[in-house]
């Protein structure tokens, strides 16, 4: 036979052997970065919500998006609450409004109501 040929063959076998070997040896001395170690824990609670310390919940419900105040405090839509505010002299006659609720005397109360305004997610 050939020794040339004798000898090709032995060089690829060997090429083939070494890698795998060597690859072998790799794989079992390092361990993988991480491991098991990522282990999903049960989560205690999740927040319920964005904390709104102003507003307690049951006012969040309360709310008159159309005139952009609390809906127990809407005189526009319950007029019977007119005199109330009128008698504590929280009134703006100018307006028909209660003074504490008069965006147009007092800007200012606009950005209040809107921090208390319950905000839609989404
Ligand atoms: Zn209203
Ligand atoms: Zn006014």
């Amino acid at each position: 036979m050939n020794p040339m040929y004798r000898r090709l063959r032995i060089t690829a076998l060997f090429a083939c052997f070494v890698p795998m070997s060597v690859g072998g040896c790799e794989c079992g001395s390092k361990t993988p970065a991480g491991g098991a170690a990522a282990t999903p824990s049960a989560t205690p609670a999740k927040p319920e919500g964005p904390t709104q310390p102003l507003i307690k919940k049951a006012e969040i419900a309360d709310w008159c998006p159309e005139h952009g105040v609390p809906e127990s405090i809407c005189t526009r839509c319950n007029t019977e609450l007119t005199d109330g505010f009128k008698t504590k002299g929280d009134w703006c006659d100018k307006h028909g409004l209660p003074d504490s609720q008069c965006f147009d005397c007092h800007p200012e109360l606009k950005a209040k109501f809107e921090a208390m305004a319950p905000k839609s997610r989404g």
